[in-house]
Formats: C-alpha cells, structure tokens, sequence
C-alpha cells in the first residue's frame, strides 16, 4: 500500500534545526492494522502528518498505491489525501453545533458542494457499524468521549480511504470508552479492508494490533 524509504524531516536550520526523521524506511501492506509507538518526540506525529501529505519531508521517497507522493504538486496532494486518506486525532475537533450525523456527512458534503442522498446512506451505515444507531441526531455537545471519538472514526471512514491515521486517538479517553473505539476500528479493518497506522503510548491499544512499528532516534527501530 505505501512505502517510505530514507526518509528525513528537520525542522528550523542552523544551530536550531532538529533532526527528527533520520533516514526512515518502512512499508505497510493493505489490511494492516498497526500500532506505532515510541517515546514522547521520536517523531510519530511527525510521520504520520508526511504519510498523510499535510506535510512534507526534507528528503526521502514516499510513495503510495504506487504513485509518488514526493514530487507530486500541492493540487494532486490534496486530491490524493481527500480520496484515500482518512484522519482520527486525539481531540475529535467535531463541530459542536451539529449533530453526530451531520459532523460525519459535513466534510464530504462541502467537497462535493453538496449533500447527497449516497452520503447520508453511508454516514448513517457507519455510525451504525460504530454503536452510534441511537445517538445520530443528537447534537455532538451531548455525546460522552467516547461517542464523540467513535463519531471521529465514522467521520474518517466517509469516503471509504484505504489508509486511516489515527494520533493516540485514545489518549482522552478511560479504559471501557478507548475499548469501543478500537473495537470500532478492528471491525473496519476486518470488514471494509481499511488498513489503519495508530500511534500509541499505550500497551492495551497496541496490543489490539496485529504489528507493532517502534520509532526511536528518528528511524524504525522494530
Ligand atoms: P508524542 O508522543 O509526545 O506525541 P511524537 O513522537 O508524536 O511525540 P513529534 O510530535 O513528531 O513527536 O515531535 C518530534 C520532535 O519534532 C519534537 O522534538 C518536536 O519538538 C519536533 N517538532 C515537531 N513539529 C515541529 C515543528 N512544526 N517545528 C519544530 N519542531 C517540531
Ligand atoms: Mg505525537
């Protein structure tokens, strides 16, 4: 699915510059469900924001479904992440004036200039799939934690991407509530074929995985 290969990223130059991604190479197959993990700074939001195309890296080769994603302008960028990347984030950033169902149908909606009758189907499909039958036109403001991240997950499952990067998108939540959202992401991955990269600091979420990627000193050390 994706490959990344002497990969580099530092930010700043000069006796300020910080070396954060230092020759990295790694590959995910499609259907993975993987965990990354390392310390506190070794880079994994760093990653994930490159393998998403939000940013670029200072070198290396990234490529995806086989098309290169380094040399690619900022249009097919774009084009490329809105149709085969979807998001989770550790703060679900939900609109709060809307409903469960309209934060996960809004974004689709405004890229296409409209809202379709396709979009609604899907939207109320995933929410479904995510435990949220009951709750899908409650506004967001009135959802636990842990809905409003299973609402994220739906939101970022909207276009059907291949890939979901997901930033310790437990890390706000107890225990029960971060079981439930992998739970959700564990059913999308064995049923829908999405292959998911979860950055983690914790054990019981990585353990949900079925590979493990460590990062330490800027390259994938596991
Ligand atoms: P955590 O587990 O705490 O989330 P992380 O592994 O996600 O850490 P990153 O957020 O990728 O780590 O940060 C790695 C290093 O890069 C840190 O030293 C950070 O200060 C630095 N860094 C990240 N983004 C920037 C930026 N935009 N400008 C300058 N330095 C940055
Ligand atoms: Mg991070």
């Amino acid at each position: 699915l994706l490959n990344v290969s002497d990969l580099w990223k530092t930010f700043g130059d000069g006796d300020a510059a910080t070396q954060v991604l230092k020759g990295l190479d790694f590959t995910m197959a499609q259907g993975e469900m993987s965990a990354l993990l390392g310390p506190s700074g070794s880079g994994k939001s760093t990653l994930l924001t490159i393998l998403g195309t939000l940013m670029r890296p200072t070198s290396g080769s990234h490529t995806m479904l086989g098309q290169d994603l380094t040399t690619a302008s900022d249009e097919d960028l774009t084009e490329f992440r809105n149709r085969h990347i979807g998001f989770v984030f550790q703060f679900h950033n939900l609109l709060p004036d809307f409903t469960a169902l309209e934060n996960v149908i809004f974004p689709t909606a405004v890229r296409e200039g409209r809202e379709t009758a396709a979009a609604r189907a899907r939207g109320r499909e995933l929410l479904v799939r995510m435990g949220l039958a009951d709750r899908m036109d409650f506004l967001s403001t009135s959802l636990s934690g842990g809905q409003k991240q299973r609402v994220a997950v739906a939101r970022a499952l909207m276009n059907s991407p291949e890939l979901v990067l997901a930033d310790e998108p437990t890390g706000n939540l107890d225990r029960a509530a971060a079981n439930q959202v992998m739970e959700t992401i564990d059913l999308l991955n064995r049923e829908e074929g999405t292959t998911f990269l979860i950055s983690t600091h914790d054990d019981k979420i990585a353990a949900w995985c079925r590979r493990q990627i460590l990062v330490g000193d800027g390259q994938v050390t596991g």
